[in-house]
């Protein structure tokens, strides 16, 4: 391994089964990379449909014990890990910068980010309430109990190679159920880090298991863990193809699902918007992870009184403050993208834009690093036929729109099957309240482009998805209700 730890226990390359880590039968592996320089960090076990019914009956078996706990004793274990998690912040942002690219410092980032749901989940898992409702009949009383669902299955992407995880885990186990997941290839060790760190805190085998697997194998696996009868609830984040594929899988036994897909998320900075404060909220939307979140503005719409003024600003902090490189190295702001895919997509968005009369204001070109990195880049005279205004970018790229009329851009950012984020900037108070209504998306930030943390529910409508994640809603979708009928009093 290319770095020292300061536990190198963290650092595994087998599958986590029933509380043991465990090979591919036939020592098959598979190799994770790092983005930026293409070299190779580890071998990872590559299981198959095989072993994902073996982690399935081992949820299945450690189900009954798992539930019976009380929520405290589950709130207490969640909590060790939550602990656990942090006390190792540096180790498990080295493991996730080296495999997914990121720079160091948004990596701790992700590890606190991804640590507070576990926290959250730990708080959360003693408020499970139930209901009493009052009953037509004077001879009956009603109730409803919530239960968990039972085993879980979640598979995972590469973007947020920990956070990911614990929005799945933490609140599927603190609601009493067991879960198998299937994290991304590009991405694993930053999961099986995890779960060491789950296996300290006392999480008992069998309640949290964790297959790796490589492309191939992982829909191998989807297939299986989707069509399992035992299998309750399938979680996904990822894109809103492979999201359609796992539904189809799912539609023969029925299952719960909850749904993070993509997004295409418009950005709307209204003549009243305070100017620096929409290139603050711009710059953290669309350049973080360069540019690789399903929450990522893909599309600015700014209003033709303040649109030179906007694209002037916005390309001089571009310029000025981003810094592209390697995730360890000072003042990186800016990593590589995750491979070579994600960087011809950005370059055919940006090849069809310019041919379609756009103009670069800065970057819209590979670095001259080669490699997988992209210079951060804004488009101006952008239209609506260009393929960065109907497709999800993935990367540091800042298309910028005119626009005069409020219903009209209203209409433009609606106009997309997706719905998961969406950002203005207005300091009108009715125009607020009328935009926040009108946009239909699963979340909106005003006046700023920063909206994800554990209190709040992410998730997103149309095809972005199914279900909401993190808050007080996080724990519904791994639990039902039971309605119980008590007659004859
Ligand atoms: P991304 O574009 O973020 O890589 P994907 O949707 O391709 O998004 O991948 C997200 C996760 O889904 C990864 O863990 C990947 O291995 C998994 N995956 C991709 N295709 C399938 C499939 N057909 N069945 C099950 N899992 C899949």
């Amino acid at each position: 391994f290319p770095m020292k730890l300061n536990n190198p226990e963290l650092l595994r390359t087998q599958s986590y089964i029933d509380g043991k880590w465990v090979d591919a039968p036939d020592g098959a592996e598979f190799a994770v990379d790092n983005p930026a320089t293409g070299s190779n960090i580890a071998h990872v076990s590559n299981l198959g449909a095989k072993q994902a019914e073996q982690a399935i009956a081992a949820a299945s078996r450690a189900f009954p014990a798992w539930r019976a706990r009380t929520a405290k004793e589950r709130s207490n274990i969640l909590r060790k890990w939550f602990d656990l998690i942090i006390a190792h912040t540096d180790d498990l942002a080295r493991i996730m910068t080296l495999e997914q690219g990121k720079p160091f410092a948004e990596a701790k980032g992700e590890i606190a980010y991804g640590a507070s749901f576990v926290e959250w989940f730990a708080e959360q898992a003693k408020r499970v309430m139930g209901d009493t409702i009052s009953a037509p009949l004077a001879t009956n009383r009603m109730l409803v109990l919530r239960e968990p669902i039972g085993v879980c299955a979640a598979i995972t992407p590469w973007n947020f190679p920990n956070a990911m995880i614990t929005r799945k885990v933490a609140p599927a186990i603190a609601a009493g159920c067991t879960i198998v997941l299937k994290p991304a290839e590009q991405t694993p060790l930053s999961a099986l880090a995890l779960a060491v760190l789950a296996e300290q805190a006392g999480i008992p085998p069998g309640v949290l298991n964790i297959i790796t697997a490589d492309s191939d194998n992982s829909i191998a696996i989807g297939k299986v863990l989707c069509a399992s009868p035992v299998v309750r609830k399938v979680t996904f984040t990822g894109s809103t193809p492979v999201g359609r594929i796992l539904m189809q899988q799912s539609a023969s036994s029925i299952k719960k699902m909850s749904l993070e897909l993509g997004g295409h998320a418009p950005f709307i900075v209204f003549e009243d918007a305070d100017l620096d404060a929409a290139i603050d909220g711009a710059m953290i939307s669309k350049y973080r992870n360069a540019g690789q979140t399903c929450v990522c503005t893909n599309r600015f719409y700014v209003h033709a009184n303040v649109y030179d003024s906007f694209v002037e600003k916005l390309a001089a902090r571009v310029s000025g403050t981003l810094s592209v490189g390697e995730g360890f190295e000072d003042k990186v702001t800016t990593g590589p993208l995750i491979d070579d895919a994600a960087i011809a997509k950005v370059q055919e968005h940006v090849t069809d834009a310019i041919a379609k009369g756009a103009k670069v204001v800065t970057g819209g070109a590979a670095h001259s690093r080669g490699g997988r990195f992209y210079q951060p880049t804004v488009l101006a005279n952008i239209n609506e036929d260009m393929l960065c205004m109907r497709e999800e970018t993935f990367g540091p790229v800042a298309p910028v729109v005119k626009f005069t009329d409020e219903a009209e851009v209203i209409r433009l950012a609606n106009n997309t099957d997706y719905g998961l984020a969406s950002y203005f900037y207005s300091r009108d108070i009715g125009r607020i309240f009328r935009v926040a209504e009108a946009l239909e998306y699963g979340m909106v930030g005003v006046n700023t482009g920063l909206i994800s943390n554990e209190m709040a529910p992410f998730g997103g409508v149309k095809q972005s998805g199914l279900g909401r994640e993190g808050s007080v809603y996080g724990m519904d979708d791994f639990m039902e209700m039971k309605y119980v009928c008590l007659g004859g009093i």
